[in-house]
Order: C-alpha cells, then structure tokens, then sequence
C-alpha cells in the first residue's frame, strides 16, 4: 500500500514539476559544483538570500581548483553572513581532496561523493541524483515534511530509523525510474528521472506543502493520495522531538575607534564562530564605568563615550544578549588589530551576530 502510493507521489510530481519549477541559478546546468554549492548554501538560509552569495561565490572561485586554492580569510569573507562557517572551510577541504584523489574531476558514486568533507546524506543523494541520475533520494526536513503528511506516518523524524525508512521507500521508486524511463525521461528534463524527482520532492516541499504555516493544499498535485488533505491532519505531522530551550548569554561589546581605525580582533580556533573576526567583547553586561575601566586596562586610552546600543543575536542553540559601547580612544593597543572602515568591508569577515556593530561604528566614525 505504502509502496503504491510512494509511486503515486513520484509519478504525479514528475509531471507538477516542469511546469511549476522556480528558474533557480543552479538549476540550469548539472556541474556537480554548481549543484554541491548551492546545496551547502542552501542548508539553514532561505533561497532569495542564497542567490546573490551564489553569484558571488562563483564569480570569486568558478571552479574546484580555485576553491581548492582560496585563502581562508577569503572564503570565510565570501561565506560572510551565511553563517555556519564550517560550511565554507569544510567546502575548501572536498576540494582539496578532489583535486589529490581524483584529480580534479567530481566523484561519481554516492560513496564517494558521501566521504567528502560536509556532504552528508541528503547532499549526497541531491549530487547522485541530480548529477549523475544516480537512484539516491535526498531526504530533508521539507521531504520528511510531505511524505510523512501524504501517508499520515506518526514516526518522529529527528529519528535517523525514519530518515532511513523514508529514503528507502523513495530509492525504490527511483531505482525504477531510472530502468522503465531512464532514456526517456533524460530527453525531457536535463536532471533525469531521479534528479527531477528530488528537485521536485525539495519544491513541492518549499514552495507548497510549506514548513511555517497552512500548505496550499488545493494547488497540490498530492492532494488526490493524501491522507493529511483527506482528513484534515496536516497539523498532527510531522512528528518530532520537543524543541530544547535556548540558553542566554550576556555580553558587553566594544567598539573601540581610535582616528579613522577601529578595533577587530580573531575569535578562538574552537567553538562557536571559530576563527572569525569579532569586535572585542567581554562576558557580562557592563555598567558604563565597567566598560570604560575594561578600555582602560587594555591600554586603549579612552576619551570618550558616545553611545551604546543593545542587540539581541539568536543562534540555533543560544542566544547572546549583547550591549555595545562605543569608545573613542587614543592608543592602538596591541590586543588588537585596527583596521580602518574600506579594510573592514573588504577583508573582515564579521559574523551575522556582530554585523549591525559595523553600522554604528560607520555612524560613529562619521560624527
Ligand atoms: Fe501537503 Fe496538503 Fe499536499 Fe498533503 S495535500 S502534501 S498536506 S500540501
């Protein structure tokens, strides 16, 4: 039963699909670079935010050797804002290895697309079946979304049992898609049978059976087989684990300028935002004297106080409550390292959570 109607889905998406599928940068081609990219792009930001860093990304490092041979400092300003920077450094070290194990070209087989650095499952099954039409579904939060309200399946999906049952039952269906139309299916769409039925699964999944809020359940080609649409249960599925709370953290930040310099310092190699810049920052919320007390001992020679400002940044595990002061001083203070406004756009890459600093030091600098 589950199986015919696993089939069901596939067939009836594969026909929703060319007609409804959004003109997506990488889309257009099956370079398993291109493809690679924007699925670790894709991971935790929204698609209109993804476009623009892909544009750029790509115009910087068109092709695997170069992203093989990026500076660090220069990814990680390409990566900027994206967040989880892991991403981009685990992105360089893939490269790395397909240059020295496979000279170069993308790998081909699902294990060995699987052992590069940051592909897991779902990114690689995308690339297998994208790329080379290889029977690998790829299974996300939005698939898991739509297959577990079409089947009315109450299996908690943060467990990996079900991400393997739910992957299991799709490779069936595309194991034979790829025998009955294969040749057939790779005339009508580039990405073959498998690569559409996962572009079609990630669609479906993003733009109608969505994650936040009603699915448009009456513009579904899934409506006519599904059992959350048949009785009015889409709110019971999916199943998951309850969500732990956030822990809070206090910081006092400083942003210290001394002429048209200002301060910047690396975070530690470990941890949360490894490796990034950051405006010097201190646990605790400071009462202004305690911030100026603070300036003072790292030998900053601060004049001046000009404002403070609080910021709230909201990460998946914790959330830093952050109050900024801002400091003119007279000393470039050897902590730190003092870059001016352009050098700070162009080469440091600040991290999302201190981001908005960058304007009140602009606002600062300029008065
Ligand atoms: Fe989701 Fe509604 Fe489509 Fe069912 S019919 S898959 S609940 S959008």
């Amino acid at each position: 039963m589950q199986r015919d109607v696993t089939r069901q889905m596939i067939k009836r998406l594969l026909i929703w699909y060319p007609e409804h599928a959004r003109d997506l940068p990488w889309r257009r081609d099956k370079n398993p670079y291109h493809v690679w990219l924007s699925e670790i792009m894709l991971q935790q930001t929204r698609v209109e935010a993804v476009k623009d860093y892909y544009k750029r990304f790509l115009t910087a490092l068109p092709d695997i050797q170069s992203l093989a041979e990026v500076e660090e400092d220069r990814l990680l300003k390409l990566w900027e804002g994206l967040g989880y920077y892991n991403r981009a450094r685990n992105l360089k070290k893939a490269a790395i290895t397909i240059m020295e194990t496979y000279g170069g070209a993308f790998p081909q087989t699902y294990e060995e697309i699987r052992s590069l650095a940051g592909i897991g499952d779902y990114t690689a099954g995308a690339i297998g079946s994208i790329c080379y039409a290889l029977p690998t579904p790829a299974v996300d939060g939005n698939v898991l979304r739509v297959y577990t309200r079409v089947m009315e399946d109450d299996s908690n999906i943060d467990k990996q049992s079900t991400k393997n049952a739910v992957r299991d039952a799709l490779a069936e269906v595309y194991k034979g898609l790829r025998t009955d139309r294969g040749v057939e299916a790779e005339k009508e769409h580039p990405a073959g049978s498998c690569g559409m039925a996962t572009q079609a699964l990630m669609e479906i999944g993003a733009t109608v059976c969505v994650p936040n809020g009603m699915p448009k359940c009456e513009e579904c080609p899934l409506s006519a087989i599904c059992g959350a649409y048949a009785h009015q249960s889409w709110q019971d599925y999916p199943v998951r684990n309850e969500k732990k709370s956030r822990r809070v953290e206090d910081k006092t930040v400083f942003l210290l300028a001394c002429g048209d310099k200002v301060a910047v310092r690396k975070r530690q190699s470990k941890g949360l935002l490894a490796g990034l810049w950051e405006f010097p920052n201190v646990e605790g919320h400071m009462t202004k004297q305690q911030a100026a007390d603070i300036a003072a001992e790292w030998q900053t020679a601060p004049e001046q106080m000009q404002m403070n400002y609080n910021y709230t940044h909201i990460f998946s595990h914790v959330e830093w409550r952050m109050t900024a002061y801002y400091l003119s001083c007279k000393k470039l203070a050897e902590p730190f390292i003092w870059v001016d406004m352009d050098e700070l756009d162009q080469n440091i890459a600040i991290p999302s959570a201190f981001k908005p600093f960058v304007e009140v030091l602009k606002k600062g600098q300029s008065n």
